[in-house]
Parts: C-alpha cells; sequence; structure tokens
C-alpha cells in the first residue's frame, strides 16, 4: 500500500510523561502506516526545555509561525515540586503560554461525541465550541482593601503626568471595603474578534458572542462594539455567503440559550466567562479525555492539542511496569486536527481524507464498546457492554479499524 505523501511539514512539539508516551505509540501505529509523515520535530519535554534554556518552546512556536501548523503533546508547566524532580536550572513558564504570547492567538476547544457517551445536557447533539479571550479583566487586576473613611477613584494620566480623567469610584465612608481595577487593548480585542470570525467560517459555526454590556456601558459595550464593527466591515458578506449568522446577546441570556440548544455553536466569551464556561461546557460533555483545543492566531497559524494534562498519575504506574488504561482520543484528534489543516492549505484532499477516516474509526471504536476505563463508567448504549482496554489495546483497536 503506498503512503499518502505530504507537500509540507507540520510542526511536532514533543512533551512529558503519560502523553509523551501516548505520542510515540499514536505516531507508530495509527500515522506511520499510512502517511509519509513530514514533521519539523522540537522536543518540549522538560528535560530539554531546561537543557536548553527554553530556548526550544520560543524556536517551536517561530516555525509554528512559519509552517503555519503545528500540533502540540501535553506538558509540564513547572512548580517549586517539579523544579526540584527534574533539578531544573529555574522554574520555566508554561510552554502553552509562550506559545500563546509568539502566536497571539485564541484558544478554541471542542467535544469529541461519541454514541453512548451521553452529555449531561442530553438534549446536546452537537458539539459547543468555546472561544476565550485570553488577555486582561480579572487576571491582570489591580485590587485593594479599603478602610472606613476613606475613598477610592480611578485615576487617568497623560504622559507627562497629568490627570486628564478622575472618576470617584466609591466613598467608603460607612464601611471598610475592596476595590478593583480592570483592563483591556483594543488591540486584543480586534485580535480576539479576527480569531472567533476566522474559526467560525474555518468550521461552519454559528458564533455568538455575549457580554454583560447593559450594565457595564463603557468597558463591555466596548467589546460588542468591536466585534460589530469588524463583523461590519470584514466578515457580514463572508457569513452570508457560508450560511451562518454572528449573533450579540446578553452573557446570562446566552447561557440560557446554549444550554437549551442542541450545540453547533461556537460561543466566544470574555476571559473569565471562558475560563468559568469551558469547565462548565467540558464536564458537561463527560471527559477531559474527550476535549481537544486549538490556538488560532489572527493571521491564519494553527496549532492543535488535548485540553487535558500530562496524567501524571498513570505515568508512575506506566513507570513501574504497571498497565495504565489513558484516554489517548484529545492527542490522536490534535493529530488529525494538524494533518487536516495540512492537507486543506497544501491542497492535498487525500491528508483530509486521512484525518476524517482515523477521526471515525477512532470514534467508531468506542462506539463499538471499546474504550479506556475513565470512559467506561460513562458509557451506556443498548446491548453493548463496554470493555476497558488499556492504553495500547485501545491503539491497536483503533489500528484494527484503519486497516
Ligand atoms: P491532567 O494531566 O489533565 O490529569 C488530571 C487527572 O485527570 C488524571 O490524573 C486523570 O485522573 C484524569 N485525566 C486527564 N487526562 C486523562 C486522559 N487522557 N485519560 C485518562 N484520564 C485522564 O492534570 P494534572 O494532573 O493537573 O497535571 C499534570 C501535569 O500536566 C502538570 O505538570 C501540568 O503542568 C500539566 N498540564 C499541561 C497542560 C498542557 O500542556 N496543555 C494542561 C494541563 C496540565 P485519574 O488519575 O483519576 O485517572
Ligand atoms: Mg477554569
Amino acid at each position: 500500500m503506498s503512503k499518502i505523501q505530504m507537500k509540507n511539514p507540520v510542526v511536532e512539539m514533543d512533551g512529558d510523561e503519560m502523553t509523551r508516551v501516548l505520542w510515540q505509540w499514536i505516531k507508530e501505529d495509527l500515522i506511520l502506516p499510512f502517511v509519509d509523515l513530514k514533521t519539523e520535530y522540537y522536543d518540549l519535554g522538560l528535560v530539554n526545555r531546561d537543557k536548553t534554556d527554553d530556548q526550544v518552546t520560543v524556536d517551536a512556536a517561530n516555525a509554528n509561525k512559519k509552517y503555519k501548523v503545528g500540533v502540540k503533546c501535553a506538558t509540564i508547566t513547572p512548580n517549586a515540586q517539579r523544579v526540584e524532580e527534574y533539578k531544573l536550572k529555574q522554574m520555566w513558564k508554561s510552554p502553552n503560554g509562550t506559545i500563546r504570547r509568539i502566536l497571539d492567538g485564541t484558544v478554541f476547544r471542542a467535544p469529541i461525541l461519541a454514541k453512548g457517551i451521553t452529555p449531561y445536557i442530553p438534549g446536546w447533539k452537537k458539539p459547543i465550541v468555546l472561544a476565550r479571550h485570553a488577555y486582561g479583566d480579572v487576571y491582570s487586576g489591580v485590587e485593594t482593601q479599603v478602610k472606613q473613611g476613606n475613598k477610592a477613584y480611578l485615576l487617568v494620566e497623560d504622559k507627562d503626568g497629568n490627570i486628564v480623567e478622575k472618576l470617584l469610584v466609591q466613598d467608603f465612608k460607612n464601611s471598610d471595603g475592596i476595590v478593583q481595577s480592570v483592563h483591556n487593548l483594543d488591540r486584543s480585542i480586534q485580535s480576539f474578534a479576527r480569531s472567533c470570525f476566522n474559526y467560525a467560517l474555518d468550521i461552519k459555526m454559528p458564533l455568538w458572542f455575549a457580554t454583560k454590556d447593559t450594565i457595564s456601558k463603557k468597558y463591555d459595550h466596548h467589546f460588542k462594539d468591536i466585534f460589530a464593527e469588524i463583523f461590519e466591515k470584514e466578515y457580514k458578506a463572508k457569513f452570508e455567503a457560508a450560511g451562518i449568522e454572528y449573533m450579540y446577546t446578553l452573557i446570562d441570556d446566552a447561557v440560557a440559550r446554549v444550554v437549551r440548544s442542541e450545540g453547533g455553536i461556537l460561543w466566544a466569551c470574555k476571559n473569565y466567562d471562558g475560563d468559568v464556561m469551558s469547565d462548565m461546557v467540558a464536564t458537561a460533555y463527560g471527559s477531559l479525555g474527550l476535549m481537544t483545543s486549538v490556538l488560532v492566531s489572527p493571521d491564519g497559524n494553527y496549532e492543535f492539542e488535548a485540553a487535558h494534562g500530562t496524567v501524571t498519575r498513570h505515568y508512575y504506574k506506566h513507570l513501574k511496569g504497571e498497565e495504565t488504561s489513558t484516554n489517548s482520543v484529545a492527542t490522536i484528534f490534535a493529530w488529525t486536527g494538524a494533518l487536516a489543516k495540512r492537507g486543506e492549505l497544501d491542497d492535498t484532499p487525500e491528508l483530509c481524507a486521512f484525518a476524517k477516516k482515523l477521526e471515525r474509526a477512532t470514534v467508531e471504536t468506542i462506539e463499538s464498546g471499546e474504550m479506556t476505563g475513565d470512559l467506561v463508567p460513562l458509557f451506556h448504549a443498548e446491548g453493548v457492554v463496554p470493555k476497558k482496554l488499556d492504553s495500547r489495546a485501545f491503539l491497536k483497536a483503533v489500528a484494527g479499524r484503519m486497516q
């Protein structure tokens, strides 16, 4: 059988622990037998990040910019315990944070649906894809406690230090209290808006965006205005041609509509809303092992990954020679997402078709009752008794279907 050829490489970012083990097996069992795989390889495992003073992460992100498409394995974000465990030179920053800063992107998270794994909200028949703005608001807020009798103001200075605006936040004459100040940047909101509009066109799903602009008449309203202006000028015609709509509504209305919907929506959220709602949506769909994630930059770079971490507990079992049953589905979908995008950009439909086929084989394996342990308690299908497979056996079962 002749293998599928690739015109350009994808940027391959290897990672840590159990997901690093799965990474190798996924390639061996599911990709290399079918595709003449071209990648530019970067080892983002913690050992190599430390060895290169984290330069490898920066190089990988720049390569992702050059080749447009990357696929990333989960990586350890070091804390004090990891510094000790790996004898690190320093507590390196989160690779995802570094890559996000260099690509200037928005993260979209989407659940993988399989019959038998029923969402906690049974009306959800299609994926809800969540886009979270990853800059500003309360995540870079400034806050303090205020003593009774004091006043808190919001001040704006020009570059010479002259006060151009002074607003009373609160006169704390009757009680101690707290005060908080948050900000955002037009540039960041604009790039978030463009990433969302582009991604909606990419996946052909309607886009919903919501804030609390009735209450926050300057701050949240500004988000609404920026989205509206960019949509009107740059995307309205494209959305009409694609037969999808852009809807703005209030955040509480959006939450109610999402719960009542059947899914099939791209839901754009401000930073805090996205933080909270992405955990709600992921949990309601069933399992972190079935959640994919893609970073999309406004200038059209894509980085695909699983939404979960390196599954440390399973890795230590693996090291002791014990069997593990770690869900590889989200990592498989990171690969298929990257290969399909590569195929689309390079005009190699065989590669896109392969990616679709591998996704189908993966989902059908679960639907037929063969799955990793995390999914067994979630699986309910008439006449199918779920069977728990170990990590490698699940991949072999998918490979069997591919053949
Ligand atoms: P985690 O690796 O996502 O795992 C947390 C728990 O969730 C696991 O112990 C396991 O539960 C379950 N789980 C997650 N993914 C699973 C899968 N594919 N199959 C089966 N079960 C799965 O999160 P963590 O333990 O908080 O973090 C571990 C490391 O990952 C940390 O060093 C962190 O920095 C890193 N991390 C990286 C990324 C990324 O690169 N994108 C994201 C998050 C965390 P049971 O133990 O109950 O089986
Ligand atoms: Mg959260």
